[in-house]
């Protein structure tokens, strides 16, 4: 298969079972089968020298806006963001679900998803630390400030109506 990228022809490996397209000679980019970059998205997933190797490049400007083809199905592949707050930008064939990632996306990928688990292990554990009645309080105080933030609202349409209706 060659490159939807550079178009150089590239290499398939196996990565702990998962099988991946590698463009080891050209821009270094690598694809993804059906999703199966799920199976190698978290940091602990996988391990070998092509993995290592592939983790240490270096992510390059990402601002390409201009879509690939799919590799496979010579499609163009639609380009969004990996998770939902994340900075990286990915190629996900709509019709075989493979994924296209530029050189050094891989790594930020595996970053991203360790900063997210820990993001919502943080404030578990910041719930779980605030004591029953102190939980009871935060619930009141949220209550209180979305009906301020309401009552606000009311006032600023009634002000509205004064303005366009003459007394
Ligand atoms: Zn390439
Ligand atoms: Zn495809």
């Amino acid at each position: 298969m060659n490159c939807p990228s550079c178009n150089h022809h590239m290499i398939e490996v196996e990565i702990s079972g998962v099988k991946i397209d590698y463009c080891q000679d050209g821009c270094q980019g690598v694809y993804f089968d059906n999703f199966e970059l799920k199976q190698l998205d978290e940091t602990h997933e996988g391990s070998g020298s092509i993995l290592e190797e592939i983790l240490s490049q270096e992510r390059q400007d990402d601002s390409r806006m201009e879509k690939m083809e799919c590799p496979k199905c010579h499609i163009k592949m639609k380009r969004h963001k990996y998770a939902f707050d994340s900075d990286i930008y990915i190629d996900h064939c709509y019709s075989c679900n493979g994924i296209w990632l530029d050189k050094g996306e891989l790594a930020a990928v595996r970053d991203q998803f360790r900063s997210d688990k820990q993001r919502t292990q943080n404030v578990e554990t910041l719930i779980s630390s605030v004591p029953d009645i102190g939980q009871e309080m935060a619930r009141m105080e949220i209550e209180r400030d979305k009906a301020d933030a309401r009552a606000k609202k009311r006032r600023g349409f009634f002000s509205f109506l004064n303005k366009i209706i003459p007394s």
